[in-house]
């Protein structure tokens, strides 16, 4: 297995104090992560950074953020469950193209559906995608070294592919030219 491939995510973020106060501001039933909550932001952001390996949660790139930026995902979405906008079991780190994929889609299954949830999902299988904090994602999805296209290994895999269109030309391209470039490096002298 590659090294780089670990999952879940290991830690879930711990709020301090200060973010605790910072995040539960509101109770207005409404989303506030515009223009709030910069602290816990930046913080939650460094720990994922460094839990998925710099990695983007769904395509599995290396995020370069010269290129573009590394943005938090919401897996409920916010604008349906602001209750869990600042939980930090909703929140992954995603390249900014794969987080606007999904949109305002639910990944979870028919009986969990409800935008009054209280208690946040606390099993992998409420989950309809790959639960980056418990699902292992090799399990789910496999990328085909030879055409570079992300296949399913399981209903899971299917929906995430779908979901967050993880074949997409530009995307595909993008591992072509990572699998280049791993083969150039094995003929240059360190
Ligand atoms: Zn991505």
């Amino acid at each position: 297995m590659n090294p780089d491939y670990i999952f879940p995510i290991g830690q879930i973020y711990r709020k301090t104090q200060q973010e605790e106060e910072e995040t539960s501001r509101f109770s207005d039933g409404k989303s506030h992560w515009v223009g709030n909550y910069e602290n816990f932001k930046k913080n939650i952001k460094a720990h994922l950074r460094r839990e998925q390996c710099g990695r983007c949660v769904f395509c599995r790139r290396i995020i370069d953020e010269s290129q573009c930026p590394a943005t938090i995902e919401h897996l409920l979405p916010k604008a349906i469950y602001p209750q869990f906008e600042t939980l930090p079991e909703n929140l992954v780190l995603s390249c900014f193209s794969c987080n606007s994929q999904k949109r305002e889609k639910i990944p979870l299954i028919d009986s969990m559906q409800s935008v009054n949830l209280e208690n946040y999902p606390q099993s992998a299988s409420d989950f309809t995608i790959v639960y980056p904090y418990k699902d292992n994602y090799e399990d789910h999805i496999d990328i085909e070294e030879k055409t570079c296209l992300a296949f399913k290994k399981s209903a899971k895999g299917e929906k995430t592919i779908s979901l967050y269109n993880l074949n997409r030309e530009r995307l595909v391209s993008a591992r072509k030219s990572d699998l280049e470039y791993k083969k150039n490096q094995k003929y240059i002298r360190r």
